[in-house]
């Protein structure tokens, strides 16, 4: 991998639950629960899991979108969570994000030059407001749109198109790295794949960096260098996308990888479904936080938590049958 540009370690989050008048504590949602990564220079790393598995609040709290529980977020080698408030604010230039709904993430009494001149005004880019229209149009032209609709409002595009200008947004102040949550998720299938391959494309041109959170393993194939699958606030396998595809390791991805749809009609795999719902990250079980769904738990998962391990080369795996 190349070098670092995020390092991600043993990050947290967790949520009081509290009760009664007094709003005592009353217990910890651990939404995030020790989560480690890196990601290079123009690298994609994917995020995976069910929905709350706690992959948007990793990426909300690398960002501190909102403020993490504890961990290491490493940015250029900079500890981001020692960073102060104005120091945070610089530093958001080079770290966005691209929300997964298009239709709430855009403010829809601005017009859309408005949209992109916003992160510019912020961080004090682009002064005069012919050099800040000129960048609007070059945005516009880089995510496949008009320059001639940068006064429409954001209701009069379509679902695509408003991804596109979120994209347009992000790419406004020049960043390193984007987090992008579920971008296409809320997309119609044939829109997705325009919208993921514009992403690929940027990050050629842009040699940009990207944490990708879906929760369908089919989504981040194409996209992802590496990707880290995650279950109830942790990640329990990591490894290069290939590798991740070809040979699932743990229990949960090979679970998640059978429902994804193999082209070749010659390829037949068979479907593993899930027992039961994803446990409250509340109440976790007790061992192996997957066994109550695990079609291979045998006694010891019951009771003792896998150590997370490297099997091979940059394949790591929580899981007791690789002890
Ligand atoms: Fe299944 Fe046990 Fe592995 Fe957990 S540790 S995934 S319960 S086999």
């Amino acid at each position: 991998m190349s070098e670092a540009l995020l390092q991600v370690r043993n990050l947290k989050k967790h949520f009081p639950i509290r009760k009664g008048v007094m709003r005592r504590i009353a217990g910890q949602v651990r939404a995030v629960d020790g989560v480690s990564f890196e990601v290079g220079a123009g690298e994609t790393f994917g995020l995976v899991g069910e929905s709350g598995c706690g992959k948007s609040t990793a990426g909300r709290s690398i960002l501190r979108l909102i403020e993490p529980t504890a961990g290491q977020i490493l940015f250029g080698g900079k500890d981001i969570r020692k960073l102060r408030k104005g120091q945070m604010r610089l530093m958001r230039r080079e770290m966005q994000i691209v929300f997964q709904d298009p239709y709430a993430s855009l403010n829809p009494r601005y017009t859309v030059r408005q949209i992109l001149e916003e992160p510019m005004i912020i961080h004090s880019l682009f002064g005069s407001p012919t050099e800040r229209q000129k960048r609007v149009a070059e945005l516009l032209e880089t995510v496949g749109l008009s320059a001639s609709r940068m006064d429409r409002y954001p209701h009069e595009f379509s679902g695509g198109q408003r991804q596109r200008i979120g994209i347009a947004r992000a790419l406004a102040v020049d960043p390193k790295l984007i987090i992008a949550d579920e971008p296409v998720s809320a997309l119609d299938v044939s829109v997705q794949s325009q919208v993921l391959n514009l992403l690929d494309d940027l990050q050629k041109q842009l040699n940009l960096s990207y944490v990708f959170i879906a929760h369908d393993l089919s989504v981040v194939k194409h996209i992802s260098d590496r990707i880290g699958v995650m279950y109830l606030g942790q990640i329990v396998e990591l490894g290069e996308s290939d590798q991740l595809y070809e040979n699932p390791l743990h229990p949960y991805t090979q679970a998640l990888l059978s429902a994804v749809p193999v082209p070749d009609p010659e390829v037949r795999r068979e479907r593993i479904i899930l027992q039961g719902d994803l446990p409250s990250p509340a109440n976790p079980p007790k061992g192996c936080y997957f066994h109550p769904r695990c079609k291979d738990c045998m006694e010891v998962c019951r009771t003792q938590a896998p150590e997370w391990k490297e099997v091979k080369p940059g394949r790591f795996v929580g899981c007791h049958l690789y002890d």
